[in-house]
């Protein structure tokens, strides 16, 4: 079953405007429509399946986040891309110094990435919604790892970092689970969000193919304004944005194939390499943003 959201997730205003319609390719061949709110800019999969009926929309082995069994070279690829990944992000999170070494990661997949933390002696806890990646990550890496939902039954005030690589976009109850995570952040901690940015080069390249939009899983279509009234109505103060390198050349190889039928290696080098450029000029046009929050003095 859809639902249809009557107000805009970020501020609250009533009615939106239609915005683009898209593709499901990986999984339901469906389409679905992504719609403006003109009060705050805010781009949002409307209407859209609601929390007890998403399952579906996950269930395709193309959907590499919650697998692991790679075969073939860009499986390959992708893998050796996701280990460097995973030693910037934790290079990065070192680098803010969160106070205690604790850290969440909210909607940790397989959990490769908290794997990694736990050997460099980070205190870590896990949260997923899906059974079977959960699963992998209790088995695999002996990690923590509880239901989503858990969330709310965390302690107060316990993490000094909390991480969701690429995690917000697909949550169904956000201004609920943004509070959530407040209230679990340290006084000092810091909250590290990676989306896709919908203002990206890419996105302008690819029109409806890019396959950032990835309906109807992704539910939110962040940019930065929007993402900063989110936060800021939270009583979050940002701390840095950034791009989030590793993202461009793998989305723009997708984007090419939902486009042209097939994967173009060179192609997506080449848009690739064109939104880090461009990124780096103006950071809207980046295909993803790392967002840093922290808690705003005295709340
Ligand atoms: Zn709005």
């Amino acid at each position: 079953m859809l639902e249809l959201l009557e107000h805009c997730p970020v501020c609250g205003h009533t009615g939106s405007v239609p915005y683009l319609e898209v593709k499901d390719y990986t999984v339901s061949e469906e389409v679905f429509q992504l719609v403006n709110c003109p009060s705050c800019d805010f781009v949002y999969t409307n209407p859209r399946p609601e929390a007890n009926g998403i399952g579906k929309y996950y269930k395709s082995s193309d959907y590499i986040s919650h697998t692991n069994s790679g075969k073939g070279f860009m499986n390959s690829l992708y893998q050796i891309a996701r280990k460097r990944a995973i030693r910037t992000k934790l290079d990065f999170i070192s680098t803010l110094n969160p106070n205690p070494r604790t850290l969440l990661d909210y909607g940790c997949g397989t959990g490769e990435f908290l794997a990694a933390a736990k050997e460099e002696g980070w205190v870590c806890a896990g949260l997923e919604p899906d059974d079977d990646a959960r699963k992998l990550a209790i088995e695999n890496h002996s990690l923590n790892v509880d239901r989503s939902e858990h969330l709310k039954e965390l302690p107060s005030g316990q993490f000094g970092a909390i991480t969701l690589w690429h995690v917000l976009e697909h949550v169904h109850q956000l201004k609920d689970t943004v509070d959530q995570l407040k209230r679990c952040l340290s006084s000092k901690g810091v909250l590290v969000i990676a989306v896709p940015n919908r203002t990206a080069y890419e996105a302008e390249i690819y029109g409806p193919h890019w396959a950032a939009y990835d309906v109807p899983r992704h539910l939110y279509h962040f940019s930065r304004k929007p993402m900063l009234q989110l936060m800021d109505k939270a009583g979050f103060e940002c701390h840095s944005i950034q791009p989030l390198f590793f993202d461009p050349f793998y989305i723009s190889l997708l984007s090419g194939g939902y486009k042209n039928g097939s994967k173009n290696f060179f192609s997506a080098m080449w848009y690739g390499m064109q939104t880090t450029i461009k990124g780096k000029k103006d950071i809207d046009k980046n295909s993803s943003l790392l967002y840093v929050f922290t808690r705003r003095v005295g709340e």
